[in-house]
């Protein structure tokens, strides 16, 4: 099952998706960035398997959305206060987001 997102917004402190249904969901900032997908915030595996330590460090403007782009029509790159933009959220990673 795929979404399709009509349209994004800023709205304070959150970001709100509306969907082609009709329906709106709204995502706070800092649990989007706490959700970055990227392996520098998620952590990649070592060659044993574990997890290595994510190496962010969220300071207050961490959660401060500069700007966001649409990234090949299946997702958004988000572009965050501290410079971080390398993840890419699907839409559907979205959706799931908000549940
Ligand atoms: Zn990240």
């Amino acid at each position: 099952m795929s979404f399709q997102l009509q349209s994004i917004a800023i709205i304070g402190h959150e970001l709100a998706l509306a969907w082609h249904d009709g329906t709106e969901d709204y995502l706070p900032l800092q649990r989007l960035r706490e959700a970055c997908p990227c392996a520098a915030c998620e952590g990649e595996p070592d060659v044993m398997g574990n997890k290595l330590q994510p190496s962010r460090q969220l300071r207050p403007e961490s959660f401060i959305l500069k700007k966001y782009e649409y990234v090949g029509g299946y997702g958004i790159q988000f572009f965050w206060g501290d410079g971080h933009s390398s993840g890419i959220y699907s839409i559907q990673y979205l959706k799931k987001l908000m549940k």
